[in-house]
């Protein structure tokens, strides 16, 4: 991607597309124009707090592009695939490593998971499913 000339607005619309690289660069910009811009008889708190803004923001974009980020599209991405994963996960823990405790069945156990019969008793996992059981022993 070529480099924009700095007096020029982006090419792009913000969040169309821009690289964090060009959201860096505009951040350096805002923060510079913050303190050029400042006047003696301007409310040093506004301009001391655009500037922390922009830091703030530079350094989470920082973040980001260390983790080899280069757009918005790539944050959605990774997001999105972390919290499948997260679930995903999740659910596994839940199934193989909390225990549930099994049915009785007039002489038989039931799997709390799959309704199927226990053949062993005290198994540590269903037979059928997988699923994690505690007998409370
Ligand atoms: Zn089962």
């Amino acid at each position: 991607m070529k480099k924009q000339d700095k007096r020029k607005a982006p090419a792009e619309a913000p969040s169309k597309g821009m690289s964090i690289d060009a959201i860096l660069e505009r951040l350096a910009d805002l923060k510079d124009v913050a303190l050029f811009l400042q006047k003696p008889r301007d409310d040093p708190d506004i301009t001391e707090s655009r500037v922390t803004a922009c830091e703030a923001a530079t350094d989470i974009f920082t973040a980001l592009q260390d983790e080899g980020i280069k757009d918005p599209e790539q944050v959605r991405d990774l997001i999105h695939d972390y919290n499948a994963l997260a679930e995903q996960y999740q659910s596994l823990h839940q199934k193989y490593e909390v225990e549930d405790k099994p049915v009785r069945l007039g002489n038989t156990f039931i799997c709390p998971a799959c309704n199927r019969q226990i053949r062993q008793l005290y198994a540590a996992h269903c037979w059928s499913c997988g699923k994690r059981l505690g007998w409370g022993r």
